[in-house]
């Protein structure tokens, strides 16, 4: 904050505050708000019957319980100290941001991101290995996938999604963000939303699924996602050969993951990979994203973004290619960038299995 010249942080629902305390706010209409002033202990602004939900770390913060008649924007309004600038939480209501401003009028705004991105970013050890955690969970999905346990033929794609769903909280996640199944030409479109259609031989069925983990009371959960793609039938020499391609490149650009790589330099290996096959063109979006306790985070690993990547960034490196109408495949790993390289934490066999389940 002090390197900023940002005097208040205020954080409300999203991901930083979880990060920050371990409390994540209810996503409602009455106001939950972290007030942190750069010199004086913070102070968590939250609906009175709320505050059992919270575990109270005396020293580190105070709780402010406000009744249902009370105006908790003004609760927070006292707290803020005399200063320039307030950073506010990327996900906070837009309701309260303007209240806020209306009733602190002269100060500058700007996103918390400024603040906290940087560190969020950063994954210390703790983090990492709860990323590991959930990285192994799904692998474990994966590879039941990949082994012909998880039933297709003849399933919809919105069944099998949901059975990923089942497994995803029985592999200590506390909740599922998303199961995408796209089988045959719905593999094309990289966010499919999986549904009615049933699932034939012979065709690429592309999973990508991840959840958040279930983490005692007061710590935050971090987050998987995982896509592999498996054939329910022998693939034609045109898939194969595309997916041998899609492998190479993943695996290269996996290696180009390190401290000081330019973030956009990964996302050029990946596409030079996948030129070789002419591939490229049908690489639709950027190469990755940082995860942690928010699926998508900084770093983006994409054409545009120069900043190196440093150690314990956490992101997936997430090729595709993707034929309108025909086919596609993605094959992704969450990778950590570590002093002695690229460490990948997802380690589900990468190779095109062949189901008949
Ligand atoms: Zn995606
Ligand atoms: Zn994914
Ligand atoms: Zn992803």
């Amino acid at each position: 904050m002090e390197a900023r010249g940002v005097d208040t942080l205020l954080l409300s629902v999203g991901p930083d505050l979880p990060w920050l305390i371990g409390y994540e706010a209810m996503p409602l209409e009455r106001l939950t708000m972290l007030v942190v002033p750069i010199d004086d202990t913070p102070s968590l602004v939250i609906p009175s019957f709320e505050v059992p939900r919270v575990i109270e770390r005396p020293g580190v913060f105070t709780v402010d319980g406000w009744g249902e008649t009370d105006d908790p924007v003004a609760r927070v309004v006292d707290r803020v100290p005399a200063g320039a600038r307030v950073a506010i939480g990327d996900h906070t209501w837009t309701r309260f941001t303007i209240d806020l401003q209306h009733a602190l009028p002269g100060r500058e705004w700007e996103r918390a991101a400024s603040v906290v991105g940087d560190l969020r970013a950063v994954k210390d050890e703790a983090e990492i290995e709860a990323l590991q955690r959930a990285a192994s969970g799904v692998d474990r999905i994966a590879a039941a996938l990949q082994g012909g346990e998880i039933p297709l033929i003849g399933q919809t794609e919105a069944e099998v999604s949901a059975e990923l769903g089942r497994r995803i909280v029985a592999e200590g996640h506390a909740k599922v963000n998303f199961a995408i199944v796209a089988a045959g030409e719905n593999a094309s479109s990289p966010h499919h939303h999986p549904g009615d259609r049933v699932i034939r031989e012979n065709e690429v069925v592309l999973c990508d699924f991840g959840g958040t983990t279930a983490e005692p009371e007061g710590e935050p959960g971090y987050c998987s996602d995982i896509t592999r793609c498996v054939y329910t039938g022998e693939p034609p020499a045109e898939f194969a050969d595309a997916y041998d391609v899609l492998q190479r490149s993943q695996a290269a650009a996996t290696a180009a993951a390190i401290p000081g790589a330019p973030a956009e330099s990964v996302d050029r290996v990946a596409r030079q990979g996948l030129a070789e096959a002419d591939l490229d063109q049908w690489f639709l979006h950027r190469l990755g994203h940082g995860i942690g306790v928010e699926a998508h985070e900084e770093p983006y690993l994409v054409e545009g973004n120069s900043d190196p990547l440093v150690a314990g960034n956490a992101f997936s490196i997430e090729p595709g290619f993707y034929i309108a109408g025909k086919w596609g495949a993605r094959l992704e790993d969450i990778v950590v960038a570590t002093a002695d390289g690229a460490r990948s934490l997802n380690n589900a066999s990468r190779d095109l299995a062949i189901v008949q389940a």
